[in-house]
């Protein structure tokens, strides 16, 4: 029997995280996957839709070319050289991160674990303690009752794989996952309809970038049915059928299912261990303990944010718990969030309901139009920065749209995170001409002194 100070379940963004920042502690351990280490972030999610999205920015440069005086012709996507440069960046990912592994001393378990006791996983019949266990086996793409995956009926893992663009797709669901999908599709010219059965686009976002969204993509020539729940579908050599509640019928020839993501947690022994569970996922306090002593769970198992960035804090959050050093508690509300459609959706911490659920009439709003924004205009993008603040307190809440707007982002985080005054932000400078001057200018005007903007 094999003995660590911590055994791992599960190599994706929360458990690997965990075993590198554990072992740069001294603390020894094993990590055990069933698959590829690097799990969905690397192999099935963020790494290669963001590739396609950028091909897909690409293509749309191509097409484009001409009102900036380049003369190009976009003669169509070669899906399978797409792929191919997708494949590469993945693999030189790969690579590097089974280099690091291995060079941290961390003992990788290829095979599928089961937790036969509280402190110990099997594999393939061999068992590994630990002092510690954590549980990291991430999340799957969800269905819906009587929807079957199959043939042209598919989720973001088959989606991800194809060799050609389809002529036209129905996305059903219009959260992260479907409209990134639908922005890709529809720039590499499928004809692109977004099913979604709450009343907008990205639904967890402020509303006003959800409606920015919504814009952009009418104007896109993206097609979406809101506020409207999907039946029924079949589908035939043809295509698929696809009915809505509301009587609608579509055909397509492909349907993909982008309605959420379920925590992988059943079938390993976790029940059996005594591991609290609710509908399906792992229950942790915000020390990330499981109710089992010893047992910890990270990432996409967890309630909460299904983001990469989250898995990877757990998991270093967790290391460092067991090594004794307290480390400060994760709020998942000022976790980023980015979104890679064309254009982008960023945003940290309180949406305005939400900030005028918490402070009742003690809120003040700020959107800085990127129209003001000279890098905007040269990259002919539309959008904003919202700011929430509490009224003389925090920026509590940053919104963002625009084409390549996530890149701000990291100075979003900061300023929610460090709970910066407008003022604060105000008298820091911001590089001319970026579009991270539109955080500056929109900070400058909440401040009471705006530049390129009206108060
Ligand atoms: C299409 C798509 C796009 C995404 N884009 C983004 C993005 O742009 N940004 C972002 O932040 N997030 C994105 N995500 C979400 C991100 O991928 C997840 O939040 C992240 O991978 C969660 O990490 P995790 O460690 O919890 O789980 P996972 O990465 O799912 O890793 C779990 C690992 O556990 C292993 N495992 C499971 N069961 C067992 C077992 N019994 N024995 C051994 N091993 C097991 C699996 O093989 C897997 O490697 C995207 C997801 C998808 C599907």
């Amino acid at each position: 029997m094999a003995q660590a100070d911590l055994v791992i379940l599960g190599g994706g963004s929360g458990g690997y995280a965990c075993a590198l920042r554990a072992s740069e502690l001294g603390l020894t351990v094993i990590l055990i996957d069933k698959d590829k280490l690097g799990g969905t972030c690397l192999h099935r999610g963020c790494i290669p839709t963001k590739a396609l999205l950028h091909a897909a920015e690409v293509a749309d440069s191509a097409k484009e070319s001409d009102a900036f005086g380049v003369r190009a012709t976009f003669e169509g996507i070669d899906m399978p050289k797409v792929n191919e440069y997708r494949d590469g960046v993945v693999g030189r990912l790969y690579k590097g991160l089974q280099g690091l592994v291995k060079s941290r001393n961390v003992t990788f378990v290829e095979g599928e674990g089961r937790l036969v006791s509280p402190d110990t996983v099997e594999v393939n019949g061999e068992r590994y303690t630990g002092k510690n266990v954590v549980l990291a086996t991430g999340s799957y793409a969800k269905s819906l009752p009587g929807l079957d995956i199959g043939g042209r009926i598919m989720t973001s893992d088959q989606a991800l794989n194809l060799d050609y663009v389809p002529k036209s797709v129905v996305v059903l669901g219009g959260g992260v996952i479907g409209v990134e999908f639908a922005s890709v599709w529809k720039s590499f010219g499928a004809d692109v309809t977004v099913v979604e059965a709450l009343p907008h686009l990205v639904p967890n976002e402020d509303e006003a970038c959800s409606k920015a969204l919504e814009r952009a993509f009418r104007k896109r020539g993206i097609n979406f049915s809101l506020g409207v729940r999907f039946a029924s579908a079949t589908q035939d050599d043809a295509g698929v059928h696809v009915s809505l509640e509301d009587g609608t019928q579509m055909d397509a020839e492909l349907l993909l299912v982008a309605v959420g993501r379920g925590p992988n947690a059943g079938g390993m022994g976790f029940e059996e261990q005594g591991v609290a569970m609710e509908r399906g996922w792992v229950l942790v306090d915000e020390r990330l303990r499981t109710n089992v002593s010893g047992v910890f769970a990270v990432g996409d198992i967890t309630p909460g944010l299904q983001l990469a960035h989250r898995g990877f804090q757990h998991g270093i959050f967790v290391a460092e718990e067991i090594a004794g050093l307290n480390p400060a508690v994760i709020a998942d509300v000022n976790i980023p969030r980015v979104t890679y459609c064309e254009p982008e959706v960023a945003s940290v911490g309180l949406t305005e309901a939400q900030a005028r659920e918490q402070h009742g009439g003690n809120v003040a709003v700020y959107e800085y139009n990127l129209g003001g924004n000279g890098k905007s205009q040269i990259l002919a993008t539309t959008g904003f920065v919202k700011l929430v603040q509490v009224t003389d307190g925090p920026v509590v809440g940053i919104h963002m749209v625009g084409s390549r707007i996530g890149e701000q982002i990291g100075e979003a985080q900061l300023i929610v995170n460090w709970e910066a005054y407008p003022e604060d932000v105000a008298t820091l400078i911001h590089a001319h001409p970026t579009q991270n001057e539109a955080m500056g200018e929109a900070h400058l005007a909440l401040a009471g002194k705006p530049l390129h903007s009206h108060a």
